[in-house]
């Protein structure tokens, strides 16, 4: 493969912007690759080459990279007609009400213009609502760029996780590994009347794909409710993605106070939103008075993306393709594993997918879960597959990222950065790119 244009690319993208990038997981080493076009379920780089696309804009696209007609008719007609106007718009009640319909907790929702956007509101709104300053996140989840939960460390010994970010931030902010009741409670005994809220993604889809062992959310519901707080569920990126249109709540039967949401309700579009019931939603300005606002929130032209796609999902087998095609690699992935890496783990659910580079595992392969890690306590894994973001942490990451990543690049097959993001199956995907892809595995593993 020549890569000479993207590196001459990145040689001026390096004098004009920080690290040669405008957002830090792109930078792959030594350089990446810049794309200039999607087809479908592949990317075409600027050299030519093409790639099968599991990176998906790290979660947003849904369908792939072609707009079914329906969607790209409307996007071209919002930016027609105007791009955006600073007064309200039918289309943003539309997809509020397509949101309100399908999400089993949401109510009301509020667009904003990204995912971290989504979270730093609801945090705030939790914040206002409960007259409470501290807030409960998972060690080493993910949400977003924002102050109050770039933090390290555990229990209330928390630190800022980066230059630039007050102490006084982290104080207010406890972390808990994921999975782990016990640390929950032991949270709650200590600071339960200063919690606002929890603050968890449904599934780690930032830290390797980790999947919740039973009663967990369950765990976390009865901790908020007995002590007042709330339970925020952040479904930037299973929002309309696991679970189909009733997201990560309705597949685990969990109704969070708040739900954040990002990436594909936006359709490829920049896009957050807020969701959940009307008392706390309703505490946001101008009807209540937690702050929130925005010159591009509800932008017509991300609306009518949002929300053709989303109803082109409604319309279409969609989500039994993609997660189907889930199945199929995910499945295949551990047959490869069986015979080349025993040691290694598959995870994810629906469309998402990853192979965690595990240190050890079981000696037999009999009884696994099937298509990635469930966290079925009578699985023989179960002991050895990754519970929380600490776990993944112990993996083989610079294995993943040095030699792995690189390899897959050279056959083809376009992957997240590193062992932890996840990487999604869309619409455009087809059996024989998952077969494809899989051989490229079974080489590069
Ligand atoms: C992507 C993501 C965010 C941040 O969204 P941006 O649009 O990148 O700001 C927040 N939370 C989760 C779970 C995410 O996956």
């Amino acid at each position: 493969m020549n890569h000479e244009q993207s590196r001459a690319l990145y040689d001026r993208a390096l004098s004009v912007m920080p690290g040669g990038v405008n957002s830090s997981v792109r930078a792959v080493r030594p350089y990446p690759f810049f794309v200039q076009k999607g087809d479908g379920g592949h990317v075409v780089d600027a050299d030519g080459n093409r790639y099968i696309d599991f990176v998906m804009g790290y979660g947003p696209l849904l369908l792939g990279h072609d707009m079914p007609e329906q969607v790209q008719s409307a996007v071209q007609q919002r930016a027609a007609e105007g791009p955006m106007y600073g007064a309200p718009t039918e289309v943003e009640v539309e997809l509020a009400e397509f949101v309100t319909r399908h999400v089993p907790s949401v109510e009301m929702v509020r667009f904003v213009n990204s995912g971290t956007e989504a979270t730093v509101s609801a945090v705030r709104l939790a914040r206002g609502y409960t007259g409470r300053d501290k807030i409960v996140v998972m060690q080493s989840g993910y949400h977003g760029a924002q102050e109050s939960t770039l933090v390290e460390g555990e229990g209330d010994h928390t630190a800022p996780s980066s230059p630039g970010i007050p102490e006084s931030f982290a104080e207010h902010t406890l972390t808990v590994p994921f999975n782990d009741p016990d640390a929950a409670r032991d949270v709650f005994d200590e600071h339960g009347d200063d919690i606002a809220a929890v603050l968890t993604e449904p599934i780690l889809g930032n830290y390797g794909i980790v999947h919740p062992v039973d009663g967990y959310h369950e765990t976390l519901r009865g901790l908020c409710n007995d002590h007042g707080s709330l339970l925020i569920f952040d479904e930037v990126i299973t929002g309309f993605r696991v679970g189909g249109l009733q997201c990560a709540q309705g597949k685990f039967d969990i109704e969070p106070d708040i739900t954040t949401f990002g990436k594909i309700v936006g359709g490829g579009f920049p896009v957050g939103a807020i969701g959940g019931k009307s008392e706390i939603i309703e505490q946001f300005t101008p009807a209540g008075d937690v702050f929130q606002s925005g010159t591009f929130s509800g932008h017509p032209v991300t609306m009518a993306a949002g929300l053709e796609t989303l109803r082109y999902a409604a319309e279409h087998d969609v989500y039994d393709h993609v997660n189907g095609l889930g199945e199929r690699i995910r499945s295949g992935l551990q047959d490869i594993l069986e015979e080349q890496a025993p040691e290694y783990t598959v995870v994810g659910t629906d469309s998402m997918f990853k192979v965690v580079f595990t240190r050890d595992g079981p000696d037999t392969f009999e009884g696994h879960c099937e298509a990635g890690c469930q966290q079925r306590p009578e699985c023989p894994r179960y002991d050895h597959c990754p519970k929380d973001g600490g776990d993944v942490k112990q993996a083989e990451t610079e294995r993943w990222e040095r030699l792995f990543w690189p390899a897959m690049k050279e056959r083809g097959v376009f992957l997240t950065a590193n062992q932890f993001e996840s990487q999604f199956i869309c619409d455009a995907h087809t059996a024989e790119d998952v077969d494809d892809a899989l051989e490229a595995y079974k080489e590069a593993i």
